[in-house]
């Protein structure tokens, strides 16, 4: 299967997902039978590479097509899309970097085939590395690994959140602090099967109940003594993270793209219906929805161009993902005044698609953390 395939299976199945959105948008919980279907469109393969059997050839030609499938499947389910750009973005960590430098080359690609035939086979991959107190800042984790088993095997022990796609997914990223060590450090936890009621050494302590993204399981869990692999390149966390290149808050935006997308089509039937006797400040209301719907589409693609080109692609696609974020919460929140108040109404799409692109602030830099690094970026321009 090649990519374009891949996302002409995504989009038939995103199609039908907007044919049941009403049912859809009021899950609490995600479906299994959604990601049978996304599994064997291909979507697992998003997050392979092409010499192991998937989709992925490296960020420069396989970050927009990735992020056209997430857009695209947002159009139909927002938290379905939101789990799924889980996949890829942390299967980015060893797909951006195929080599790391000696002595850990041997064991990072025996690392790299073990993950990667995981997903082959089909296996979601997601991320609970957000802890309560860190702000979204990975270099503030407690959580702690203790060394077990040899062979980069640990038991982790500390409370985590926002854990997307909990009970749908198969292994986990976290991060942790190595005993012994000053810096957290990168692990994943084989979560097939696991019980979350103590007994395996997790505990669901809150399960989600977002307004927004609302089926996304995003649980927060208790560890306690669960076992956990270390990134066979211990010790770079974030050299492997600044490896990826930016994919990451592409990934997170072409979903919020999405929904901006289908909620200015939707909105546009509604206002093209009730032309003539909008009110003037509804008109210009839409205008500027409109608007902003147009920005978020330059932001969007100049972040991938970025991205593509290797030209300051983390700072650029971090620059965007927030100017987007801010974007998608003025004209979501502009459509519905131009809706009216039915907006509120479970029955009607637009007050979810409003509460769902305020993720996107909050999806990894969250706004504190990302104002912080655009600004020490902003100054290292000043310093050259
Ligand atoms: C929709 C959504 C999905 C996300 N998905 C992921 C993900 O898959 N992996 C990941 O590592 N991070 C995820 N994040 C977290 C994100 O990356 C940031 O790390 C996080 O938002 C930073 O938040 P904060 O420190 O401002 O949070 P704060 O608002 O300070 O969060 C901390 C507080 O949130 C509350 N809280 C946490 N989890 C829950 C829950 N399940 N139910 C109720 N209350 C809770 C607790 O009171 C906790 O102390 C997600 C965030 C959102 C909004």
């Amino acid at each position: 299967m090649d990519i374009h395939t891949v996302l002409k299976n995504v989009g038939a199945l995103s199609s039908r997902f907007a044919a049941e959105r009403n049912e859809r948008q009021q899950r609490r919980a995600l479906v299994a039978s959604d990601f049978a279907a996304l599994r064997d469109a291909g979507f697992l393969l998003t997050g392979v590479p092409v010499e192991e059997g998937g989709v992925w050839q490296d960020v420069r030609h396989s970050a927009r097509p990735v992020c056209e499938i997430l857009r695209v499947l947002a159009h139909g389910d927002s938290s379905v899309a939101l789990v799924c750009a889980m996949h890829p973005s942390v299967l980015a960590v060893w797909l951006t970097s195929p080599e790391v430098p000696p002595p850990f080359q041997e064991a990072w690609a025996a690392q790299r085939s073990q993950v990667f035939r995981t997903a082959r086979e089909g296996a979601w991959w997601g991320t609970i590395t957000s802890e309560p107190g860190s702000g979204g800042d990975m270099a503030k984790t407690k959580a702690m690994a203790r060394p077990a088993g040899g062979d980069g095997g640990y038991l982790i022990t500390g409370q985590k959140q926002f854990g997307s796609g909990s009970g749908m997914t198969s292994y986990m990223i976290t991060t942790a602090l190595p005993e012994g060590e000053t810096t957290p450090d990168l692990f994943f936890l084989d979560m097939r099967g696991v019980r979350c009621d103590g007994t395996a050494g997790v505990t669901l302590t809150s399960p989600w109940d977002g307004h927004g993204m609302a089926a996304t399981q995003s649980h927060a869990m208790a560890f306690a003594d669960f076992p956990g692999t270390r990134s066979a390149h211990p010790g770079h966390l974030l050299t492997r993270m600044e490896a990826t290149g930016g994919f990451i808050p592409c990934a997170f935006t072409a979903v919020i793209v999405g929904i901006v997308e289908a909620a200015v089509e939707a909105a546009r039937r509604n206002v093209a219906r009730r032309r003539e006797t909008l009110r003037a400040y509804e008109r210009v209301e839409w205008a500027r929805a409109e608007m902003e719907g147009w920005l978020i589409q330059q932001a969007y693609d100049g972040m991938l161009r970025a991205v593509e080109e290797g030209q300051e692609g983390r700072r650029r696609a971090t620059q965007a993902k927030t100017a987007i974020a801010e974007l998608a919460e003025s004209a979501t929140g502009r459509i519905c005044r131009v809706i009216g108040g039915g907006t509120f109404s479970r029955s009607s799409p637009f007050g979810y698609w409003h509460e769902d692109v305020r993720a996107l602030g909050f999806l990894r830099p969250p706004w504190g953390l990302v104002y912080d690094n655009l600004f020490e970026w902003s100054c290292a321009t000043f310093e050259e």
